[in-house]
């Protein structure tokens, strides 16, 4: 059988493991699985298994994250991580991160024993989505250290704190320590959907993750006064909703003017609400992303004067605040060449690209030189029952990275980094 033949194979078994573990759900009839529910257990033992069956050495860490070791060819040799994260959103697709993760013990199987001069890490994380505690990336902060006491004293809605979800979870909140990156630790990868309409639209299977894109979130209150609607004349009103929804259109008229640029506002909240009474108080939201963190910035700052004109004009008032100002991170730039040459050595052309979204391997750039590959999301839907993926290219995604696991096994720049690890 040929290596193209084997890598269908693969990918078929790939998508059919992906669609195995959606089933996994707190919810009847969609998929949803948040940190440490109790389908997440399911999905452990399932995904276990498989790591075990590969070769590798399966623990879960007290963070929740499943961790498969499969040794290199000494003991001990430095570790080459390979992952994604196994939560969802609600009403979720089955290959947001997920796919990761099982590309990643494919990669293994097909590996088929072969030590390489460093031993491979897959690591399913346990949280990334923000969707049970409002705070993302649960997992990978556990490994880059920053998982904090304040953190852990959140609280679901039930009134659950993520120390206790991880007692109930039958874990030890104290060894969250222990879950941080060793310095033998030489690289992270990982292999995850697109998201977005880009690859789709370029016809191509695959695409280098450069950065993922800075982003700041705000919030706007814009404060005027609530009175009778049949009663108060135009002229005379200080209407919060009108102000709000002047200043949402020119939030969209900004982003369309600026290459790159996308701002959003995503949630609208008008007080008192009723039908027959002026607004006296709209609270939006802003969500404002860039690859460039200085283009960002003006952007907000223009955002926010804009909101202040318009407030002024209306005889409002304004209050904001800053919910989160993450910078851009780049990508490892030795990483993203060697992806860029293992994509083109499969066949397929380089589109080297931002993420919008946020993902695990931002958090682990932190501590450790990170990279990903992308791959093409059709209709760019995501987030969705209808996410899907082809099955051609996750066999061109297993290609690229048996590919890549060559390179850096035979790469020297690659052994001096683990020489100094
Ligand atoms: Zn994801």
């Amino acid at each position: 059988m040929s290596t193209a033949e084997q890598n269908k194979i693969r990918a078929e078994e790939v998508l059919a493991r992906c669609k195995r573990l959606a089933s996994f759900s707190e919810d009847d009839g969609s998929t949803r699985r948040t940190f440490l529910s109790p389908p997440m257990r399911d999905c452990h033992r399932e995904i276990g298994e498989w790591l075990t069956a590969a070769g590798a050495e399966v623990t879960v860490d007290a963070a929740g994250n499943l961790r498969g070791f499969y040794a290199g060819a000494q003991s001990p040799s430095p570790r080459l991580l390979l992952g994604s994260h196994l939560d969802t959103v609600p009403k979720a697709g089955a290959y947001d991160g997920v796919l990761g993760v099982i590309l990643a013990v494919a990669l293994l199987e097909a590996l088929g024993g072969r030590r390489l001069p460093f031993g491979i890490e897959v690591i399913g994380f346990s949280e990334e989505e923000g969707v049970r505690f409002a705070t993302p990336f649960i997992g990978s902060r556990a490994l880059v250290g920053r998982l904090d006491e304040e953190t852990l004293n959140r609280e679901d809605t039930n009134g659950i704190s993520i120390r206790r979800a991880i007692e109930l979870f039958g874990l030890c909140p104290t060894e969250i320590p222990l879950a941080a990156l060793g310095d033998d630790t030489l690289a992270y990868l990982e292999f995850h959907i697109e998201q977005g309409p880009v690859l789709e639209s370029l016809g191509q299977p695959l695409g280098v993750v450069e950065a993922v894109a800075g982003q700041t979130r705000m919030e706007f209150l814009f404060l005027g006064r609530a009175n009778h609607a049949g009663t108060t004349p135009m002229h005379l009103r200080h209407d919060a909703m009108t102000a709000a929804a002047e200043w949402i259109v020119a939030v969209e008229r900004t982003a369309r003017g600026i290459d790159g640029l996308v701002a959003t506002v995503g949630q609208v909240e008008a007080r008192p609400g009723a039908i027959n009474v002026i607004a006296g108080e709209a609270r939006v939201t802003l969500d404002v992303r860039h690859q460039a963190d200085d283009i960002r910035s003006r952007a907000v700052e223009a955002l926010i004067q804009l909101a202040e004109e318009i407030a002024a004009v209306r005889g409002l008032t304004l209050r904001r605040s800053v919910l989160l100002n993450e910078k851009t991170i780049a990508m490892d730039t030795f990483l993203v060449g060697e992806i860029a040459e293992a994509i083109r050595k499969t066949g397929c052309e380089v589109r080297r690209m931002v993420s919008g979204a946020g993902h695990d391997a931002m958090i682990l750039a932190e501590k450790v030189p990170s990279a990903m590959i992308f791959l093409r999301t059709p209709g760019g839907i995501s987030h969705d029952p209808a996410e899907s993926v082809m099955t051609e290219d996750v066999s061109k995604a297993l290609a690229c990275g048996l590919q890549l696991l060559d390179q850096l096994a035979n790469c020297s720049k690659f052994q001096k980094r683990m020489c100094r690890a």
